[in-house]
């Protein structure tokens, strides 16, 4: 027997007309590429939307089509998501800090068929632009004002293009099930992949991350995603901040210290949410000029494992609580979360920053196991890890043109490519990247955990660890280290230093200095590049 309630599809559109209706004139406050602020709301946000719906639609674009987007977090980047998928294509997000190879690759692999830029990267599109027959047009994200003299085809600006548009248009009605955003992974092996959002995971990975042991957004927040809407779907900041009705602070190109700080304190911003290296740049300057923080509550670290100096400086110095996020753009992208479960009260001090290191426990709609290389579940205690592995609704289950092929397990999981340990209380903790993690006599060794301990030491600026191929063990751990200017940290101090840190069979067998350790674009180590260089090193047995 069928329930018998209504068939409500779950739309990303009804996002915006929720927030419209009831948050309607809640603030969308924006740095645009022009440099000024601008000024706009839920409910005009809506108008301007269904605009661009009705505009893409008269340029001929279709149900499934794909629109690029090359664009830092703007009003108007925000205003083309819901319009685009309003008629149900496909927003794709476009990373402009990739190479430019990969950008032109991305592009023509998704099909993309018009593309809205900035005036930040009009420069490097003109330079693309013979690489990208399948694009029919170029709009400009600016007004006329602002408009440059451009060799783009079909250039035109936004507003221009949107005063075309009469208001006189209806989103269209949809399927759950249809495609709404898409985003390629970054592509550390292989080419990138795409991942392709639904409207349906859009809309329930918005609703989890909503939940209060997660983001616990409500209308009196106001929300600042530092965190660009090109990476990893903007950790869904663009469907649950407007789903709960929160002020939205949109920071355009502009992401150092000072300029987070000035909108961090003249818009009030309550929740801010982004990678490690941006809140580096503004801790730096807190400590700099002794500026303070008079509205921030939390802020969301993610992408990477956020450094226990910066959740102390936030906590302590500050008081704005760290919530340590994990995910990926295979999850929508968020996975976990690291708030505070019943089982935890009476953790404090040294415990309770132990804790907030971990990367949290899963939302409703997430679930996790970890596993051996033969699939077989490992036991949740804190301490053994394995790959981790997800399923859920707003999980891919198969990439673009299905490139990889499959890529569930015979549960229907997810491998992330992280190992983890999950603790009792259900708290995971990721200890490595699969591939980077060092295979040792059937057991593994962490590398992330050898060089965090390494960079406690006095002299290294810089530590590095890859497995080495080993007759015995089949791999065993080399330490790569860049030392401080005049310091030379030899192997007897380093190990004396690690021992009793760490398991014995973990020392490394060897360490290397070096100049300089390669770095990928967005500031991890290489180590790819890393392994090339001590391709054929062999440890002197
Ligand atoms: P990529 O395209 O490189 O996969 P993602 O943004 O999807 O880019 O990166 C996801 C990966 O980032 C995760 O699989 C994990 O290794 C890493 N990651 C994300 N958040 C954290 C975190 N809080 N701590 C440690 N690693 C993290």
């Amino acid at each position: 027997m069928l329930g018998l309630m209504q068939d409500w599809s779950l739309l990303i559109h009804r996002i915006i007309d929720h927030a419209a209706i009831q948050h309607g004139s809640r603030e969308i406050v924006s740095r645009g590429t022009e440099g000024m602020i601008r000024r706009s709301d839920y409910a005009r946000t809506r108008r301007r939307a269904l605009g661009i719906a009705q505009q893409l639609a008269r340029d001929g674009i279709r149900l499934g089509d794909r629109v690029g987007t090359l664009a830092w977090n703007t009003d108007r980047h925000l205003e083309l998501w819901y319009g685009i998928t309003g008629i149900g294509a496909i927003y794709h997000t476009l990373n402009p800090r990739l190479f430019e190879d990969q950008i032109a690759w991305i592009v023509n692999h998704a099909g993309d068929r018009l593309i809205f830029l900035d005036l930040t990267f009009v420069g490097l599109v003109e330079r693309l632009q013979e690489r990208l027959p399948a694009v029919e047009r170029f709009i400009i994200m600016t007004d006329p004002a602002h408009m440059p003299e451009t060799s783009l085809r079909g250039a035109i600006d936004m507003e221009s293009w949107l005063a075309m548009a009469d208001g006189d248009m209806a989103w269209v009605d949809l399927p759950e099930q249809t495609a709404a955003g898409l985003c390629y992974t970054s592509g550390t092996t292989g080419n990138p992949k795409g991942v392709l959002y639904s409207h349906r995971s859009n809309v329930l990975h918005a609703m989890a991350v909503c939940t209060p042991d997660f983001l616990g957004l409500s209308s009196r927040d106001a929300v600042m995603p530092v965190v660009p809407l090109f990476h990893a779907n903007g950790w869904s900041l663009a469907f649950s901040a407007p789903m709960t009705g929160a002020k939205l602070v949109l920071p355009g190109p502009k992401l150092d210290g000072p300029s987070l700080h000035g909108l961090l304190e003249s818009e009030q911003v309550s929740l801010t949410a982004a990678v490690p290296t941006v809140w580096l740049g503004l801790l730096q300057h807190l400590d700099a000029t002794g500026g303070g923080l008079s509205s921030l509550k939390r802020v969301v670290i993610g992408g990477s494992a956020c450094p226990r100096a910066m959740t102390e400086a936030f906590e302590t110095r500050y008081g704005v609580t760290v919530a340590h996020a994990w995910g990926m753009t295979e999850m929508s992208p968020l996975g976990s979360f690291c708030s505070l479960k019943p089982a935890t009260d009476g953790l404090a001090g040294e415990a309770l920053l132990d804790l907030k290191m971990k990367q949290g426990h899963p939302p409703f709609t997430v679930e996790m196991k970890i596993t051996d290389d033969e699939g077989r579940r490992l036991p949740w205690d804190g301490r053994t890890f394995g790959r981790l592995k997800v399923r859920g609704p707003a999980v891919a289950g198969h990439y673009m043109n299905d490139d990889g092929g499959d890529i569930l397990d015979g549960e229907g999981f997810f491998d992330t490519g992280d190992v983890a340990t999950i603790d009792a209380n259900g708290y995971m903790a990721i200890t490595d990247r699969a591939k980077d993690v060092i295979k040792s006599g059937g057991e593994w060794i962490s590398s992330i955990e050898l060089e965090n301990l390494a960079m406690g030491h006095p002299d290294v600026a810089e530590a590095a660890v890859i497995g080495i191929a080993h007759p015995k063990w089949d791999e065993r751990p080399l330490l790569v280290i860049v030392p401080k200017p005049g310091r030379a940290p030899d192997h007897d101090d380093l190990m004396a230093f690690m021992t009793g840190r760490i398991a014995k069979w973990w020392l490394p067998d060897a360490v290397e200095l070096v100049d300089a350790i390669p770095h990928t674009a967005t500031g991890t180590i290489k180590k790819t590049a890393l392994r090339e260089m001590f391709r054929d090193y062999r440890f002197r047995v």
